[in-house]
């Protein structure tokens, strides 16, 4: 795969003038999104991980194999941050999810060691509203040992209320279930 870092932007001025579909990345902070990003693109450093929120309030957008773009979006559920943070925050995403035509589907990740949480619902709830595709990614699989990751996986999908086969297990440790989403974004995307 053949990925290029396109822009970071704060804002609809910086969006990337672009005709590509766009698929978005979103997750709760920690849920191993950065750590996913790089996995999948094969880039070690084109999202940092263990970064602070601060460095990371910006929508980041990769040109994928020249037909695709993947947008990184800041996490969510972090609590320390200001009032007047997390309102410019949700202004900008906001602006983006409500206006911005490219957007084609969603990669939502989830902790695959974990039920969903409230955020997580509510997230794949907008997308829903939406009529955007989402694909769920269960991240982190390889700390859940074989045996028990089909009832993970089952009680994921319950909650969210999605087919268990629609939910994808990655780790971006022992770099599994990559090229499974990548054929999951192609199907949605036609290409
Ligand atoms: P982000 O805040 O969502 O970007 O999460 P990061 O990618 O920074 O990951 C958060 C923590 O989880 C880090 O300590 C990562 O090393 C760890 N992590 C991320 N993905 C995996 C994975 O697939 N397997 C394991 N074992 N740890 C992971």
């Amino acid at each position: 795969m053949n990925s290029e870092f396109v822009v970071s932007s704060s804002g609809r001025d910086s969006w990337p003038e672009s005709e590509l579909p766009e698929v978005v990345v979103v997750g709760r902070s920690n849920v191993g999104k950065s750590s996913f990003i790089n996995a999948f693109t094969g880039k070690k450093r084109l999202a940092y991980v263990g970064n602070t929120p601060g460095k990371t309030r910006l929508l980041n957008f990769f040109a994928i194999d020249g037909d695709w773009m993947l947008v990184d979006v800041p996490g969510y559920g972090y609590a320390k941050m200001s009032k007047s943070q997390l309102m410019q925050l949700g202004q900008m995403m906001d602006d983006y999810f409500q206006n911005r035509e490219n957007i084609k589907a969603v990669v939502q990740l989830v902790d695959s060691r974990h039920d969903p949480t409230a955020d997580d619902i509510d997230m794949i709830g907008f997308f829903k509203e939406m009529h955007i595709p989402v694909v769920i990614v269960a991240t982190k699989i390889d700390k859940v040992p074989k045996t028990k990751r089909p009832a993970h996986l089952k009680a994921i999908a319950k909650k969210i209320q999605i087919p268990v086969k629609n939910i994808l297990p990655v780790s971006s440790v022992e770099l599994t279930g990559l090229r499974e989403v990548e054929q999951k974004i192609r199907e949605l995307l036609e290409l």
